[in-house]
C-alpha cells in the first residue's frame, strides 16, 4: 500500500501539474469508487491546493469543495494526454484543458469522496487520524508514545498514533533504530525513543527524495517508478545478509503482515 512518501510523491506531482487548471469534464467508470458526492459538481472549478495527511490526499477546489482521495492498495493517479487510450482498470477520468487525470486501481479498494471543505475534517477518515509522521516534532512524539501499551510495530502502524507509516516504513525505521518489532512500547528506553523518532524521519525523508518505494504497482503521476525499494535494508530482504552485521534477516507474521528484522541488530 502506498504510504506517506508515495502519497506525498503523487501530491507533489499534482501540485506541479494541475494547480489552477479548470475541470472540463469528469467520467466515472466504476461507480463504487465515488463514496460520497457527485463529481460532476466539480466541472468548472479549479484545483486550488493539494494537501496530504498521512496516506490521505485532499484536493481543494474553488468554491470550497474538497475531494478526499485514498489510494489504498494499488491506486494510481496518472496524468495522460486526452487522446491516450484508457488503460485497463481506469475508474475515474478528470479532463482538464489538454490534460487528463486518471485513476487506475487494479484491486478497486481506492476511493474518492467529494464534500464541502468545511465538512472535510469531520469525515470518518479524519476521526481516527493522528498527526502526520513528517509534521511531528520530537517532543510531540515522546508525548504521544508515553503511556502507550502494546508492541511497537503495531503501534507504528496505528494511524491514530501517527499517520502515514505502513508496513515498509515501520520495518525500515525499527531496523535503523535497532529496535525489535515486538518490543512493548512502554519498555523502550529514552534513548530508543529518540533513535526511533530520528529513524522515522530519516527513512521517510529519504524515501520521499527517491520518489517512494515502487511496491504493488506504485508510480508517480507520470508513471515513473520510485526507487527507495532498492534502499530497503530489511523489508522483503529476509534470508539476505543484514547490511549492518551480516546476520540473516528474518521474517515472521504479525497481525497478518510480513515483519522483517535482523535478529542481531534488533534484539528483544
Ligand atoms: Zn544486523
Amino acid at each position: 500500500m502506498p504510504e506517506l512518501p508515495e502519497v506525498e510523491t503523487v501530491a507533489q506531482g499534482l501540485r506541479r501539474t494541475i494547480l489552477r487548471k479548470k475541470l472540463k469534464g469528469v467520467e466515472v467508470f466504476l461507480p463504487k469508487t465515488v463514496r460520497h458526492g457527485d463529481l460532476r459538481d466539480l466541472v468548472g472549478r479549479t484545483v486550488r491546493r493539494v494537501d496530504r495527511v498521512g496516506k490521505l490526499m485532499l484536493l481543494r477546489w474553488s468554491g470550497e469543495m474538497t475531494l478526499l482521495w485514498h489510494l489504498k492498495m494499488t491506486g494510481q493517479i496518472l496524468l495522460a494526454r486526452p487522446a491516450e487510450t484508457l488503460v485497463k482498470h481506469t475508474h475515474l477520468r478528470f479532463s482538464f484543458n489538454g490534460l487528463d487525470l486518471r485513476f487506475v486501481d487494479l484491486r478497486q479498494f481506492g476511493y474518492v469522496k467529494l464534500v464541502p471543505t468545511a465538512e472535510a475534517e469531520a469525515q470518518a477518515e479524519f476521526r481516527a487520524l493522528g498527526p502526520d509522521a513528517l509534521g511531528l516534532d520530537h517532543s510531540e512524539f515522546l508525548e504521544r508514545i508515553r503511556g502507550r501499551r502494546g508492541r511497537i510495530k503495531p503501534l507504528l502502524l496505528n494511524q491514530s498514533f501517527i499517520a502515514g507509516i505502513g508496513n515498509i516504513y515501520a520495518d525500515e525505521s525499527l531496523f535503523r533504530a535497532g529496535i525489535h518489532p515486538l518490543t512493548p512500547a512502554s519498555d523502550l528506553s529514552h534513548d530508543q525513543r529518540r533513535r526511533l523518532f530520528g529513524a522515522i524521519n530519516d527513512v521517510l525523508t529519504e524515501a520521499l527524495s527517491l520518489g517512494g518505494s515502487s511496491i504493488s504497482r506504485f508510480c508517480d503521476v507520470h508513471g515513473k517508478l520510485g526507487y527507495f525499494q532498492t534502499r530497503h535494508q530489511v523489508y522483503r530482504r529476509h534470508q539476505e545478509a543484514c547490511p549492518a552485521c551480516g546476520s540473516v534477516i528474518e521474517r515472521f507474521r504479525l497481525g497478518g503482515r510480513g515483519t522483517h528484522f535482523c535478529p542481531q541488530c534488533q534484539k528483544v
